[in-house]
């Protein structure tokens, strides 16, 4: 780490933080009052893997920025160039008009998603999900008299934080005191065979699964029913991999009731998962893609809505006089830094085959979290794909009685203590689980996993003998 950083007054640093800022998902009361019980945590600076905090001390990053978003590592000094040039040539312009760094990165991304090809820049995974809903609603309105206006969503996913993707959220404990939501959201349910629902297993499972939508769909009124919004696999809901037959089935209701397809990539793209977006494993053909976090790896904020040219066509009018354009717009989806960082992430993602590496080290690290599934039954199921994974904790494999959080915590903070930072998924969810979750930057070394998963053995062993 630069020993200069630690020259700057850090305690000032920690106390101006622990007065004025308002930290994401956290209870700050530790932190406050007359004698706190703990200083926040204030990352200072990162290289490659690894992050260093306030008190200079190593941690090896297995979270990808604690929320699945560092996808090339830090310290990339190629993206904060071309960031800079940018900047200093046009940092912004927006409304109506295009960029430079728009138009070459849109290009880009849509010569790596066959079937797609239009664009729609904005600068949060959230609204990146709201564009989606609102070019449904406008489809519902202009096709089928306002008719055809129902999003469906899927129990255990997440699709942000504002009331209406809250709303398409199947996570009730995130939303639980936020309510009354918009209606027209409607849920269905979730597909982890860990968590059967059907006495099935396997494809026969997934085609279940599926089915289970068209239920919904029938009940509803497929004339009601505009879109469904799935993660291709589930992130905070508990690294949920769909099972054989899932996808196909949903592709073919879809196609059955010609309900648009939107996939939330906002965690599986760009890369997490060994291809470039998650969907692409599956096959499926969607009309509308979402991304955020890994566009630009953290550089610069940036999110898109990617549509096919069959929906862009939906809002073409030839009338001068038409108001039937998508009537939206994103203020700071006219910054030029986001696709100047995204051009340079999606070149680093190619030219060091950080999907081949995905891969491969995706496949050595399941490898290992089994065997250490092996050796510990507090593990019930460790499951993912690439660099996307997640052990569940159980209290009892047969009843698969969920660990108790404070106990899955407490495996999240001793790896902390021993310099190696990990997640946890679905806290306090009766009958549900709590799944640790490992998402390292696409540039793991088999070293780096190794690490993780030896602090993560420590961490067990000491909890659970
Ligand atoms: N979709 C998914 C699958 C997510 O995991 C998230 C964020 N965790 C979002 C959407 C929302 O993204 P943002 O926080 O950028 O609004």
């Amino acid at each position: 780490m630069d020993g200069k950083l630690m020259d700057n007054d850090i305690s000032h640093v920690v106390e101006a933080d622990r007065a004025h800022v308002w930290h994401h998902l956290i209870q700050h009361a530790p932190w406050t009052g007359a004698d706190p019980k703990a200083d926040p945590r204030i990352i200072v600076e990162g290289r490659g893997m690894r992050v260093w905090d306030q008190k200079g001390k190593e941690h090896l990053d297995a979270v990808s920025g604690g929320v699945w978003t560092v996808n090339v590592g830090y310290g990339r000094e190629r993206i904060a160039n071309a960031v800079r040039n940018q900047l200093i040539k046009l940092p912004y312009f927006a409304g109506s008009t295009g960029s430079i760094p728009g138009a070459l990165f849109s290009e880009k991304l849509i010569s790596k998603m066959p079937g797609l090809t239009r664009v729609y820049y904005t600068n949060s995974g959230s609204e990146a999900n709201e564009k989606a809903f609102k070019m449904v609603r406008q489809i519902a309105h202009k096709r089928y008299g306002g008719k055809k206006h129902k999003i469906l969503y899927r129990d255990r996913d997440y699709h942000g934080t504002t009331i209406a993707c809250l709303s398409a959220g199947g996570q009730d404990e995130r939303g639980a005191q936020y309510g009354p939501y918009t209606p027209g959201f409607v849920r269905v349910p979730h597909c982890l065979e860990y968590r059967a629902q059907w006495d099935l297993s396997g494809e026969e499972y997934g085609i279940a699964a599926a089915n289970a939508i068209e239920e919904v769909i029938l009940a509803e009124g497929p004339d009601t029913v505009g879109a469904i919004c799935l993660e291709p696999v589930t992130a905070g809901g508990g690294v949920i991999t769909p099972p054989e037959g899932y996808w196909p089935r949903v592709q073919e209701i879809c196609r059955k009731y010609d309900v648009l397809l939107h996939i939330d990539e906002v965690v599986c793209g760009l890369g997490r998962t060994g291809t470039w977006f998650g969907y692409q494993h599956y096959g499926i053909e969607p009309d509308f893609v979402t991304m955020a976090k890994g566009v630009a790896s953290g550089y610069a904020a940036i999110a898109c809505c990617v549509t096919s040219e069959r929906v862009f066509d939906l809002f073409k009018d030839d009338t001068s006089d038409s108001m039937n354009y998508f009537r939206d717009i994103s203020t700071f989806g006219g910054c030029t830094a986001g696709p100047a960082a995204a051009l340079e992430n999606m070149a680093i993602i190619e030219e060091e085959d950080l999907l081949g590496n995905t891969v491969a080290m995706g496949d050595y690290m399941l490898d290992q979290l089994r065997a250490l599934q092996d050796k510990h039954a507090v593990i019930g199921q460790v499951r993912g794909k690439g660099l996307f994974l997640g052990a569940e904790l159980v209290a009892d494999r047969t009843t698969k009685e969920p660990v108790d959080e404070k106990l899955a915590q407490a495996v999240v903070g001793d790896c902390n203590a021993q310099g190696v930072i990990i997640g946890v998924t679905n806290r306090s969810i009766p009958g549900f689980n709590n799944t640790l979750c490992y998402s390292p930057a696409l540039i793991a070394t088999k070293d780096d996993i190794d690490q993780i998963v030896s602090a993560t053995d420590k961490a067990l062993t000491k909890i659970f003998g």
